[in-house]
């Protein structure tokens, strides 16, 4: 915990990653546990965690990295995650900085500062979960959580260099997580290393009551994935996925993963996800519709900070959100409700969802003759700060490869496989079945 305030010192002056630092509470922690520690003592015992501001920590301040929560400094629960993580006894070094609301892909919609990318600070860690990938990467704490509604996790571990993954939706609770899109959101581990990351999923996976989309599944011992190879294992590679749009580089670099995953005695072939095509703009209706929903709550009255200038209720409760909302959040609100709006539901809203049902069905199809897809987790490496900020469609666009998996549920995970000649990290995406992380685990390993 020491050496993760050190570094903290040294470092995010310039990286910008944490929005709120737990460094009195964490230290006392840490002496705490020194001097308890026994032989029985958990994995992940003392080990210092940073949490995305979307996830709720009792005491802890938790913005959302919004201005309209600014005076959440003192919640008063924590989330399961944060309850099931205290249970393995890791000490909560900070809040995490993201997108306003987990919506971007830069962590430029902060409503706070902008985190920038360890590997080279010109550039974006990218989003939402910004913040977690880059102080993975730079060293400032061993683990976090990040959360993934269109690749939240998955990218920005794809840009930061390390490892992010997405759970099935239903495994881990989103009680306590802010909530944008609630049929995509998931929780999820950023590690360095695969296996950090299979243990960080194992403290926080589990039923929980207070969260009526969890799943009541067998849980496995992950780690178990690792001690098995990949001889054997059956890769599907969408062609949607290396075709034009992506990077010849990052094309390059998966297909040397390919290379790799043959000489190990796997065998790939190419497959088709037909429906991927219309995944971004189902996407974009459906989570906007549930952000436009899940954020009526931020009205000045039940959360979020009041606006001085009122003089009736209702001009209340429109200054408190024009003041307190960022402009991506507002255009999304604005989005959800146009296609939520009377007249148009069945053209918008009822049409995504049946276009998310084609999606889940290509998925479907292709794992009844493979174990995981493969492919890129994004399209590009890393963007310079300030590049896409005013261009907000084509940012969109760039969640083609990891939205498709939010909108099926399935599991994915982002690995490290290798570096652009500008030196920036490109990510490996593998994609499984539902609730089959060990699968996902298994392949990741077998390339690390
Ligand atoms: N970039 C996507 C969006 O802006 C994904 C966000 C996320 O996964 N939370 O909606």
């Amino acid at each position: 915990v020491e050496t993760s305030f050190a570094r903290i010192n040294e470092v995010d002056d310039e990286v910008q990653a944490f929005l709120t630092l737990n460094e009195e509470e964490a230290k006392k922690q840490a002496k705490e546990l020194d001097e308890q520690l026994g032989t029985d003592a958990s994995i992940l015992y003392g080990a210092p965690i940073g949490i995305k501001d979307n996830i709720v920590t009792k005491g802890l301040r938790t913005t959302a990295a919004s201005q309209i929560l600014a005076n959440l400094n003192d919640p008063l629960y924590d989330a399961t995650v944060v309850e099931k993580l205290n249970a393995e006894k890791t000490v909560t070094i900070g809040k995490l900085n993201m997108d306003e609301f987990a919506m971007g892909s830069t962590n430029e919609n902060s409503g706070y500062k902008k985190t920038r990318n360890p590997w080279n600070t010109d550039y974006v860690p990218g989003g939402s979960s910004g913040g977690s990938a880059a102080a993975v990467a730079a060293g400032e704490v061993f683990f976090s959580l990040g959360s993934d509604t269109g690749g939240s996790i998955r990218q920005p571990a794809s840009f930061c260099g390390v490892v992010g993954l997405k759970p099935t939706y239903g495994l881990v609770s989103r009680f306590g997580l802010v909530a944008f899109a609630s049929s995509l959101d998931q929780i999820g581990p950023i590690t360095r290393t695969v296996e950090d990351n299979a243990h960080l999923l194992q403290a926080i996976v589990g039923h929980d009551k207070m969260d009526s989309t969890s799943a009541n599944v067998e849980i496995p011992n992950y780690s178990d994935a690792f001690k098995q190879d990949v001889k054997g294992l059956r890769i599907a590679v969408p062609k949607e996925y290396l075709a034009e749009g992506v990077d010849k580089e990052v094309k390059e670099a998966v297909l040397q993963a390919l290379k790799k995953y043959e000489e190990l005695g796997a065998t790939w072939e190419e497959v088709s996800l037909p429906h991927s095509k219309y995944a971004v703009a189902a996407y974009y209706l459906l989570s906007s519709s549930e952000a436009s929903a899940n954020l009526a709550r931020f009205d000045g009255v039940r959360y979020g900070v009041r606006t001085e200038k009122r003089v009736d209720m209702l001009d209340m409760f429109k200054h408190s959100r024009a003041e307190g909302f960022g402009d991506e959040v507002k255009r999304r609100i604005m989005l959800g409700t146009f296609a939520l709006s009377s007249g148009y539901y069945d053209a918008y809203y009822k049409k995504a969802q049946k276009v998310r049902t084609l999606i889940k069905n290509d998925f479907e199809k292709i794992f009844e003759d493979y174990d995981v897809i493969v492919g890129p987790t994004s399209p590009t490496t890393a963007y310079k700060i300030g590049e896409k900020i005013d261009d907000p469609l084509t940012m969109y666009v760039d969640d083609i490869l990891t939205i498709p998996v939010n909108l099926a549920g399935v599991p994915g995970i982002s690995v490290p496989c290798g570096l652009s000649s500008e030196g920036l990290p490109i990510g490996l995406q593998i994609i499984g079945k539902h609730f089959d992380e060990s699968t996902v685990y298994r392949t990741a390993y077998a390339f690390e």
